[in-house]
């Protein structure tokens, strides 16, 4: 089945899909992105992720491409037209098409959207998180503002590389005061040995996952003793377990860090019970 991309108001087959040379996005990473969970037909907390999009636009002073109502529909269609069940929904909005000048184009021109849907296999999702991931720790080497979305991922793309290289799955940001930051496409999380969960505040160094913001809902629902602070790698090799959150990962066990295994090397009982009760706490639309 052909896959169909939405580009700046027209669904195309992705093999013909294209955006122009001088897309400020694609010479400068003048960017913003989303990607949402497709679980059941339907997106997986999308009020949030669109929450989330409009603050990042407005920290780089891009305009909305489009109204909500309008841009979910949009969503929708993609998901529709891909048939996606289970999978994801990447969106892109970035400043546009302009003759490559640093500044802002002026006049400004219109943002440009890309909308892409994705089938993700559930069983290897599922056996993934059976089995756990392992992760490595790198220094921080991000722009401080990792707050907003931007597409700009250079860093990201090279510690995710250098992971798989070492046979992990993910690689852990460390800060220069030596506290874990977050991964390079997930937020990061231990569970002590007393029991208590434990991620970075969201007030610096890490993106304000909406998985992150979801799960703290479900750990007050659930009663579980949680703190917002920042851990060493040491702390999480000590931990009982170790976490990672994510729109298309929900809560992924991590077993091992730079070579040595968390508790008994297995995925634990509270991510798994985490995972589990997730969904019982998204918005479906
Ligand atoms: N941090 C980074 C750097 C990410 O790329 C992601 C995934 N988009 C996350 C955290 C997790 O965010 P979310 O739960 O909204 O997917």
């Amino acid at each position: 089945m052909a896959r169909i991309a939405y580009v700046n108001g027209r669904y195309l087959d992705l093999r013909e899909a294209s955006v122009n040379i001088e897309d400020r996005g694609y010479q400068f990473s003048d960017g913003i992105y989303e990607v949402c969970e497709i679980r059941d037909g339907a997106l997986v907390d999308w009020p949030r992720h669109r929450a989330r999009l409009k603050r990042s636009l407005g920290e780089v002073r891009i305009a909305m491409p489009m109204g909500e109502a309008a841009l979910t529909a949009v969503l929708h269609e993609v998901m529709r037209r891909n048939r996606v069940h289970y999978g994801l929904i990447y969106l892109q909005v970035t400043r546009g098409v302009a003759h490559r000048e640093h500044s802002f184009p002026s006049p400004s021109v219109k943002p440009s959207l890309v909308v892409t849907a994705k089938n993700l296999s559930f069983a290897k999702n599922e056996a993934q998180a059976a089995h756990g991931i392992a992760v490595i720790t790198l220094p921080e080497n991000r722009w401080p503002r990792v707050d907003i979305k931007s597409v700009a991922l250079l860093p990201n793309v090279l510690a995710k590389q250098q992971a798989k290289e070492q046979g992990a799955y993910e690689a852990w940001f460390v800060d220069r005061d030596g506290f874990v930051t977050e991964g390079s496409s997930s937020n990061a999380w231990i569970v002590t040995k007393s029991g208590t969960i434990v991620t970075r505040s969201a007030d610096s160094g890490i993106l304000p996952g909406i998985t992150r913001a979801v799960l703290q809902e479900v750990l007050a629902a659930l009663q579980m003793r949680f703190e917002e602070r920042p851990f060493t790698p040491q702390e999480a090799e000590e931990a009982a377990e170790a976490f990672v959150t994510a729109a298309t990962q929900i809560v992924m066990p991590v077993v091992k860090i730079d070579g040595k295994p968390i508790g008994n090397g297995v995925p634990g009982p509270i991510a798994a019970k985490l995972r589990s009760h997730f969904h019982g706490f998204s918005t479906f639309s």
